[in-house]
């Protein structure tokens, strides 16, 4: 299971964490593959950390514990086998990972309005070039690919003699 951005940037997972640092790439039955190729039983399973493959990870591992007999902690799941994370600890890590991924979303946001406002500004320069150079609010609007009506009542306030 795992979750991507639209543009596909980013692509997040609630991944399985093992003591000494290796990331997990796979699992066969009850094994974890590792990052460096070796194997561990799933039972080596640490906790769960939302990760990206844009190379972030969720500050925060929810740690596995195992007896029974203790009411884990906030940032523990109990859970006795190992492997893939608890359906609840995946939701915790999505919305993590969510967080991670939303000031991207809003930084592209912010550039696409940026560029429009700059296309927009050249436009009003162009037209108000043209006005001054003679062209009619028929020729503008051809050019632009609208109506003379639509081209004078958007660009009129360029057009001091033209009220
Ligand atoms: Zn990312």
């Amino acid at each position: 299971m795992s979750w991507q951005t639209v543009d596909g940037a980013h692509e997040g997972h609630a991944a399985i964490e093992v003591p000494g640092g290796h990331e997990v790439t796979g699992i066969q039955g009850d094994t974890l593959i590792l990052d460096d190729g070796t194997k561990v039983s799933i039972s080596e399973t640490a906790g769960w950390r939302a990760r990206c493959t844009c190379s972030w990870k969720a500050e925060l591992m929810i740690e596995r514990v195992t007896d029974r007999d203790v009411e884990p902690k906030s940032h523990q799941a109990f859970d006795p086998e190992g492997g893939p994370a608890p359906k609840w600890v995946e939701t915790t890590c999505h919305t993590e990972w969510l967080d991670h991924v939303r000031p991207e979303n809003l930084k592209s946001v912010c550039q696409a309005a940026e560029a429009s406002r700059a296309s927009d500004r050249s436009l009003d320069e162009a037209v108000a070039a043209a006005r001054e150079s003679g062209a009619s609010w028929a020729d503008i609007g051809d050019a632009v690919g609208i109506s003379r009506q639509s081209a004078h009542v958007r660009w009129r306030r360029f057009d001091a003699t033209d009220q």
